[in-house]
């Protein structure tokens, strides 16, 4: 894909250059495997057009995909380590060679801006680079026991990983789950949302270029109740990772804890940005413009319950206004579009929806709450700050996912705390002070994966990422994946004569 130029290119045109077919199926060991169950549609958000519908997996692709991926597991780890740091290194180069095109395929299918796309599919490259350098790392321990046994460990992969994910950010969360799922020595089965199949198709494809054993990475194109079960279900699944929501996340432990099988979940979240009367209120504004904006607010991490000091509200709000009036929102591929739309009409649906129930409760909008006019059949929203929020409110208490900011007050520390918790998510947070000594009091206190201070979206592939209640458990990025994504056999040798 070097020598042409994507942007010119139908996003079917794009994955055929991957895996040398138009057609949409399940991707393992060289080939598509189209499945024979129901049609589902693909559409371009930013217009509501159909692109193409593909027929979802049925069993007998999946057990293909999972079975080819047992296989190349064991392939795999007949590697050395030094050799599958090689491999996972050149994924990275391919990654970053096919970025143009890559990230052509998350603007026409996920509505992703172009600038926030190359980022993601940048950061892709960044998740094999640094779990590439990782494979000739992964060892165990020698125990002193006080006996006469040499007592070591080994850590062992799991086998095949069957991993879910959503359709925000798609090629992003596959490397996220993909990368260090290898790294560690297993397979992964991956089956992105029906919705946003395509990035994920192609990484799949890139995968088996570099050199990885044929079915290592399989990608499953098809619906999660359907596809995804099916291949949770399969004897070859041995540890299953879920990206998403909550309740499906509940569904997914559920059928993992039928087989007794390891499991990641990274859920939603209702993450609190807080700000302190101390606060630079230009660069908090412009904090919480980053936190609940960037990508329209379809974020797990997205800053949506803005806790701001009684004494500052006024003056942040007024300076919000000023920043949602500047965004452009408009379709993903204009060049100057700040923010694009939502991805499907389901989630554009949901956001109106709950900013109705945010008014008839008593919220006000400070400004947006509504789609854009002149912008066609696209699902656009425009930046929305709800003002006048209550903790009773739906919208302080339940995950929006989309462009929708709620305003919140507090007047002391401890208050700010009580409300940044009273939520079951614990996923994100971040305060904005000048006061040191608080910011580690605020980063302690608040329950949250992820704490950032003056600061909000910071990610990185080299630090743990994951939540805890209602956000989920597990670490799936960081040195901390490698923990989840193997086991630890302990080995006892007699050395007495
Ligand atoms: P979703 O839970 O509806 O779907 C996620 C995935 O699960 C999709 O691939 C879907 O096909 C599959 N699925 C649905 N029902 C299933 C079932 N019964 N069995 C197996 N698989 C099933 O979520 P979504 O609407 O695609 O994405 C939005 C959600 O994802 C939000 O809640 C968001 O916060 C969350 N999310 C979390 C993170 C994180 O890292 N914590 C990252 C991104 C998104």
């Amino acid at each position: 894909m070097k020598d042409v130029n994507p942007n010119n290119m139908t996003a079917s045109e794009i994955l055929r250059s991957f895996t040398n077919t138009i057609d949409i199926g399940c991707w393992s060991a060289g080939d598509i495997h189209t499945g024979a169950g129901e049609a589902i549609a693909l559409v371009n958000p930013s217009d509501g057009m159909e692109i193409l519908s593909y027929a979802d997996a049925d069993k007998a692709v999946i057990d293909r995909v999972m079975t080819n991926a047992a296989r190349a597991q064991r392939d795999w780890m007949a590697m050395t380590a030094s050799d599958r740091g090689r491999v996972m290194w050149r994924i990275g180069a391919l990654v970053r060679d096919n970025l143009a095109a890559l990230a052509r395929i998350e603007t026409l299918i996920a509505g992703k801006t172009a600038a926030d796309a190359t980022v993601e599919v940048t950061k892709v490259a960044e998740m094999f680079e640094y779990y590439a350098g990782w494979c000739d790392k992964i060892h165990g321990d020698v125990i002193p026991l006080p006996t006469s046994h040499l007592n070591y460990t080994l850590r062992e992969p799991h086998g095949v990983a069957v991993q879910i994910t959503p359709w925000n950010a798609p090629i992003f969360t596959a490397g996220w789950q993909i990368a260090p799922a290898i790294c560690a020595g297993n397979a992964a089965v991956l089956k992105p949302s029906e919705l946003t199949p395509m990035s994920s198709l192609g990484l799949g494809a890139l995968c088996e270029a570099a050199g990885a054993p044929k079915g290592l990475v399989g990608i499953i194109a098809g619906q999660g109740h359907t596809a995804g079960q099916y291949a949770l279900e399969h004897p070859d699944a041995a540890i299953a990772v879920f990206v998403g929501s909550a309740d499906v996340g509940r569904r997914i432990a559920e059928t993992a804890a039928r087989r007794v099988m390891p499991t990641i979940l990274e859920l939603g979240g209702k993450s609190a940005n807080i700000v302190f009367d101390d606060a630079d209120l230009d660069k908090a504004a412009q904090g919480a413009r980053a936190a609940i904006f960037a990508g329209a607010g379809q974020s797990c991490v997205a800053g949506s319950r803005l806790l701001v000091h009684t004494g500052v509200k006024e003056a942040l709000v007024e300076r919000l206004k000023g920043v949602c009036a500047d965004i452009r929102v408009g379709p993903a591929t204009g060049e100057d579009t700040q923010m694009g739309p939502i991805q499907n009409e389901k989630q554009w649906s949901k956001i109106r929806s709950m900013i109705a129930e945010a008014k008839a409760e008593g919220a006000t909008v400070a400004c947006g709450g509504a789609p854009p006019d002149g912008l066609g059949q696209g699902f656009f929203f425009q930046p929305t700050i709800l003002d006048d929020v209550t903790e009773a409110m739906v919208v302080a208490r339940e995950e929006i996912f989309g462009p929708v900011l709620s305003v919140l007050t507090f007047d002391t520390e401890d208050e700010a705390v009580r409300i940044a918790n009273a939520t079951p998510y614990a996923l994100a947070g971040a305060v904005w002070t000048r006061d040191v000594a608080r910011a580690h009091r605020m980063a302690a206190s608040v329950r949250a994966g992820t704490f950032w201070v003056n600061s909000y979206k910071a990610i990185s592939v080299m630090t743990p990422f994951g939540g805890s209640g209602m956000s989920g458990y597990g670490r799936s990025s960081g040195v901390e994946a490698l923990q989840s994504y193997t086991r630890a056999k302990s080995v006892w040798v007699e050395t007495a004569s």
